[in-house]
């Protein structure tokens, strides 16, 4: 029984047949502990005669009585004790779990993003680095309020997961910016993700105050790196690219080429 399945098991249960056998075993050692000690030391017939009754039930008795509840007592503290290792276990996961995790929209938060593009690129898998930032998102805030900017936030990172594939790695950068790591070969496939993004986004049905639909955009900057170049490199080239994309009117995706 896996220590998983007993952490969701409640209250512990108790194996009798297993405790019933460890009364048997010590029933058996004490008789023959008994029979040692008579072999050992033989008293005189008369005496053995007198005694043999109540030496075979106390033989019997007291083993029986005291190593059954102490069988059981035990196997009750040990699957406790796998309980408690196996709850550990599992907070320890989730507190990992949470660590690399956006609160806000379960997404990658920054430090999880950059060391799991590192280690794709590590195994020698190609990709290009997209560099996502919403466009005038301070004015949903100025306008409705910061809990309507973290739901549209929200809308917009499931708009982004949409738009990605599974070996894709997401990831929220901080504050209304995000990163993907498109991991194919070729700019193409880059520059396809990007502009599913964009239109995903531009599509976001978004009501902030019953009714009144409020337009979201975003930027996006791609950086087609080499494998040889470092994911910072890759991250400041989208970066410029960006830039570069609000300068032109954002809403739209802009390829880092080299001067
Ligand atoms: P630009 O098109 O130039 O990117 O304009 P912008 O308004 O999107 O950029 P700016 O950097 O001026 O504003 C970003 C805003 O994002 C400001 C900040 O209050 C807001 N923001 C950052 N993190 C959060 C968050 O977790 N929740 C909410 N609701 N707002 C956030
Ligand atoms: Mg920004
Ligand atoms: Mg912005």
């Amino acid at each position: 029984m896996s220590e998983r399945v007993l952490s969701d098991m409640a209250p512990v249960r108790v194996n009798y047949l297993r405790a019933a056998l460890v009364s048997v075993i010590s029933v058996i050692v004490t008789w023959v502990m008994t029979g040692v000690a008579f072999w050992i030391d033989p008293a005189p017939p008369a005496v053995a005669e007198e005694i043999l009754l109540s030496t075979c039930v106390i033989a019997t008795l007291v083993p029986t009585f005291v190593s059954f509840p102490v069988a059981i007592v035990l196997q009750r503290e040990r699957l406790k004790l796998a309980r408690a290792l196996a709850q550990l276990e599992d907070a320890h996961a989730e507190l990992a779990r949470s660590s690399r995790t956006d609160a806000l929209t379960l997404l990658r938060n920054r430090e999880a993003f950059l060391s799991d593009v590192d280690a794709l690129k590590a195994e020698g898998v190609h990709g290009s680095m997209l560099m996502i930032d919403v466009d005038h998102f301070k004015s949903i805030n100025d306008t409705w309020g910061h809990a309507t900017g973290d739901e549209a936030l929200k809308l917009i990172s499931n708009a982004i997961r949409d738009a990605v594939s599974e070996g894709d790695i997401t990831g929220r950068l901080g504050g209304e910016e995000f990163g993907v790591f498109v991991a194919s070969d070729g700019l193409d496939a880059g520059r396809q993700v990007a502009d599913r993004i964009c239109m995903n986004i531009a599509r976001i049905a978004f009501y902030p105050r019953g009714g009144v639909a409020r337009r979201i955009t975003a930027s996006v900057g791609l950086a087609a790196g080499d494998l040889a170049d470092d994911t910072s490199l890759m991250m400041s080239q989208a970066d410029r690219s960006l830039y570069e994309a609000k300068g032109s009117g954002r809403n739209q995706v802009k390829v880092y080429k080299a001067a």
